[in-house]
């Protein structure tokens, strides 16, 4: 004879208004312990209100089993109830929840355990493949969130900078320009709330915080292709005073970011901390102005669009993260009605390609309002595009985006053989671009005066991939 378990099979029952729970008792032989050897199991619903009498056999299917704490040998296993055929029965509520874990904050966490693993080297290896492939797509200039600063338990490394040494040196082998933006990340939540385990590595009181900042400055000031700023990270991760301490030492020049409102989850919980919501209460709070970059500021009101558009602050907008992550829609066409300045970024990068974010800033307002044209005009895209520009440049805080004296010779030429250039007229060139076709019509691609992509090819393109390839095969394997 095996050892006998007990398996406590519990169930919702019928009850109306409220459910009760029931459980009745299996008995089985030599219980491995595994949910999956837990048997569905059948009981009578004409005692629960389940069934009505005649055929009142309905099944018990397990979903979850705990020890029980009160029985030796003893298993709670929680069950969903199933009509006979299998399909959910009426009171089966569990049956038609949606998965409310598969969001913005589930990503989160998946990102968070990969951040988390990564190694100072292989995190270069990652930022030179992404900024080879953001140049050979056209972009020649980033602006970098910079979360990642210490060891995976959270240990500062012995150069306070290490992390964002690397990033920049990525940025430099690959020839892009950068805008490095050192994250200060203090908090879990607002109010203060402590931080989680998957973010240890970005975590920095405010005085270490600046002498990073400080260090990374001194190394590269005079360098054109490098500028630095700031990123509070969020009114969830930094608190007022903090935030207004911050801004208070840090010089009144720098590029200042920070994602806002980009989940209405966020600005339930600021309102709840506050009374306010999240742009509301940064622009009553912070020196908001044209040094600002608010990241996504998804959710906003009418009367935020016009206050932060009047600041002079940049929306940065990122659609396809955006879209990727089911943030919403930002409500691109007051913004540019009020004159707002915005950039476009790819964000988490699950698509590098500025011409997909400008195509999508536009598809995803005519998919709003069901009609056509909302951020073009009758000329085109090119005010758009050159909005686009404009802001960017602001955002990033280093004179690019336009070809006039003073201004970095950052070049993009491309290929006039492209199947949707030819034969093209001039003034419809920047139409084509953004809205024909997926083939990337990036031919050469110089920043500063330097030529980095030619003929659609990065010159480090093999070397730089292969890199990346041995160092994503080493992250895979300790994950
Ligand atoms: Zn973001």
């Amino acid at each position: 004879m095996g050892t006998k378990s007990k398996l406590e099979y519990i169930w919702l029952d019928g009850y109306k208004p409220t459910q009760s729970l029931r459980s009745k008792t299996k008995v089985v032989e030599d219980f491995s312990g595994k949910l999956a050897d837990c048997p569905v199991w059948s009981f009578d619903g004409s005692s629960t209100e389940q069934a009505p009498g005649g055929s009142s056999d309905l099944l018990l299917k397990p979903v979850a089993l705990f020890p029980d704490p009160a029985r030796k040998n003893g298993w709670l296993v929680m069950t969903e109830v199933l009509n006979p055929n299998g399909t959910p029965h009426p009171t089966n509520g569990r049956a038609t929840i949606n998965d409310p874990d598969d969001d913005f904050w589930s990503w989160r966490k998946l990102m968070y355990g990969l951040a988390g693993a990564l190694k100072p080297d292989e995190i270069q290896a990652i930022a030179a493949q992404l900024y080879v492939e953001m140049l050979e797509a056209g972009y020649t200039a980033v602006a970098e969130f910079h979360y990642l600063h210490h060891q995976p338990d959270g240990r500062p490394y012995d150069d306070l900078a290490e992390l964002s040494e690397r990033v920049i040196a990525a940025a430099r082998e690959a020839g892009i320009g950068i805008t490095h933006l050192p994250v200060l990340y203090l908090a879990g939540g607002f109010g203060g709330k402590p931080p989680a385990e998957g973010q240890r590595r970005f975590l920095n009181a405010p005085e270490r915080f600046l002498r990073l900042v400080e260090a990374v400055r001194d190394r590269y000031r005079g360098n054109a292709e490098v500028a630095v700023g700031v990123a509070p990270h969020s009114l969830r991760a930094v608190p007022p005073a903090a935030l207004a301490a911050m801004l208070e030492a840090v010089p009144a020049t720098m590029p200042v970011h920070i994602h806002i409102a980009e989940q209405t989850g966020e600005v339930e919980q600021c309102l709840a901390w506050s009374g306010q919501r999240p742009v509301a209460w940064l622009l009553d709070h912070a020196p908001v102005d044209r040094r600002w970059c608010l990241v996504h500021a998804t959710h906003v009101t009418a009367n935020e669009v016009r206050d932060a558009a009047t600041r002079g602050a940049v929306a940065g907008l990122c659609p396809t993260t955006e879209a990727n992550l089911g943030d919403g829609f930002f409500p691109a066409e007051d913004w540019r009605a009020a004159d707002g300045a915005f950039g476009l970024g790819s964000d988490s990068h699950i698509s590098v390609s500025g011409i997909e974010e400008l195509r999508w800033l536009e598809y995803g307002r005519r998919l709003v309002a069901r009609r056509r044209n909302r951020l073009t005009g009758t000329d085109g895209v090119r005010d758009l595009y050159l909005a686009a520009l404009a802001g960017g440049a602001q955002a990033c805080g280093r004179p690019i985006g336009r070809i006039a004296r003073g201004a970095r010779a950052d070049l993009v030429v491309l290929d006039g053989d492209a199947a949707t250039l030819v034969e093209v007229p001039p003034e419809r060139l920047l139409d084509a671009l953004v809205f024909a076709g997926n083939a990337n019509p990036v031919k050469h691609a110089m920043v500063g005066g330097r030529w980095q992509v030619r003929d659609g090819r990065h010159h480090a393109r093999d070397a730089i991939r292969d890199r990346y390839r041995a160092a994503v095969a080493t992250v895979r394997s300790r994950l």
